[in-house]
């Protein structure tokens, strides 16, 4: 089925040609109909399978109708993400999609203040993107009506519904109406979290893609075992082989974050950093920064990259094994999106194989080993800190023949 024999406003249509999408994928093909009908929906699919427009495509075309004949103000829809930076991408979703609609999103973030998000929301959207905290600070407030909405979405809803977040999703509950209609979107999700969600609804439709083998089939994924101490250099090493590859370097945590950056800054490779210390400007500088290719790698932590969608992402390297498989799934699942193939390699020192094993065990079936002998081992190190010699060195060189020159001229 394409796009086109869908029963859904034309506008959508047109930005959906517009980017080039022909046909649905997988996930969208099951949930539009039923999202169409009103019913509650979990699903569970793969990431990178384009899993918001499965939900933006049905909310836009509902809110758009209801709106050729009524002309209604106030908050309709409501989506949550864990963090700004998806927020901010999931609302784009929504804007390039309802552009030639009678719909309109806006998100709510952090760094803006209050006052302008007031007077946004009183001149009346549609559908709000926001992370929990900022949202039910505003409903606290008074300053955001969510009386008359009647669809609600949880993106990454595991992660949603666990500690982090569930205090704040619990409040908010409060401001929503009950009868709405409930979406929950996410490529984990384990059995607790699961009857979590069945709680706040009463008779879900469940869809659910490959949940057996949770790793997207666009990615190549294996592991290689590297010490604690040699990790820098192999990453290094990966970089000069592939200089001009858009990397993903995860780390489990913001300190250890800083210090990859530091360690790959004393071998001659440029990175960036996002995680939670970081400053709102800075984590969306570098999120704009690495999606634009101005800077190639960029080192982040786990929450900082959920949900996250940039399309050339060419290969993601766990430089610290996650600690769940969940955090792997989703890890890994920032390359190999849409209709690209992607690649995965995590470093494995010693202290790290039972988490190795847990992950295999967890994974449904093991991760790949990439087999180094010891001699090739050794060579990669040495070869990491050869070139690295012989970088000083040319940069030595071109530091003298400017030295020269600027001599040439003064005499
Ligand atoms: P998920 O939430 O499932 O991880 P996203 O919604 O972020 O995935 O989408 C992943 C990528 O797939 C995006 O770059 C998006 O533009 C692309 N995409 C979504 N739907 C389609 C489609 N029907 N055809 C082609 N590409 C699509
Ligand atoms: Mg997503």
């Amino acid at each position: 089925m394409k796009f086109d024999d869908y029963i859904i406003a034309e506008g959508i249509k047109k930005s959906l040609a517009k980017q080039g999408f022909k046909k649905p994928t997988d996930i969208q093909f099951k949930s539009i109909p039923s999202i169409l009908k009103g019913e509650d929906v979990l699903a569970i699919a793969q990431t990178g399978t384009g899993k918001t427009a499965a939900f933006a495509i049905p909310i836009i075309h509902k809110i758009h109708i209801k709106k050729l004949i009524k002309q209604s103000n106030g908050v309709k829809c409501l989506v949550m993400a864990p963090t700004h930076e998806l927020a901010q991408q999931i609302d784009k979703v929504f804007r390039d999609l309802s552009k030639h609609t009678k719909v309109s999103s806006y998100c709510i973030h952090g760094g803006v203040d209050r006052d302008s998000q007031q007077l946004k929301i009183e001149d009346g959207v549609d559908i709000i993107i926001a992370t929990p905290g900022r949202l039910f600070d505003l409903a606290k407030r008074q300053i955001l009506d969510l009386r008359n909405i009647e669809i609600l979405v949880l993106d990454e809803a595991d992660h949603m519904l666990d500690l982090g977040f569930i205090e704040d999703i619990k409040e908010l509950m409060r401001f929503i109406p009950k009868d709405r209609q409930t979406l929950f979107f996410s490529a984990t999700i384990n059995d607790a979290i699961k009857r979590l969600a069945y709680d706040m609804v009463d008779n879900p439709i469940r869809i659910e893609l490959s949940p057996k083998d949770p790793v997207s089939k666009n990615i190549e994924h294996a592991v290689a075992f590297i010490e604690m101490d040699d990790k820098r250099f192999f990453l290094a090493n990966y970089i000069a082989n592939h200089p001009a590859q858009k990397l993903l370097v995860f780390v489990r945590t913001k300190v250890r974050a800083e210090r990859v950056k530091n360690a790959l800054e004393r071998e001659g490779v440029e990175s960036i950093t996002i995680h939670g210390d970081k400053l709102q400007a800075e984590r969306e500088e570098a999120m704009r920064a690495f999606r634009q290719g101005d800077s190639l790698v960029l080192i982040a932590t786990d929450i900082s990259a959920r949900g996250i969608d940039i399309p050339d992402v060419e290969c993601v390297i766990n430089y610290d094994l996650p600690e769940s498989s969940e955090h792997y799934v989703h890890r890994v699942g920032r390359t190999g999106r849409g209709m690209n193939k992607g690649q995965a390699i995590s470093f494995c020192s010693q202290e790290e194989r039972p988490l190795l094993e847990e992950l295999d065990k967890n994974l449904g079936k093991p991760i790949m080993r990439i087999e180094l002998t010891k001699g090739e081992y050794a060579l990669t190190i040495e070869a990491q800190k050869e070139a690295l010699k012989t970088d000083w060195q040319s940069l030595l060189e071109e530091e003298e023949k400017r030295d020269k020159k600027k001599r040439k001229k003064k005499k």
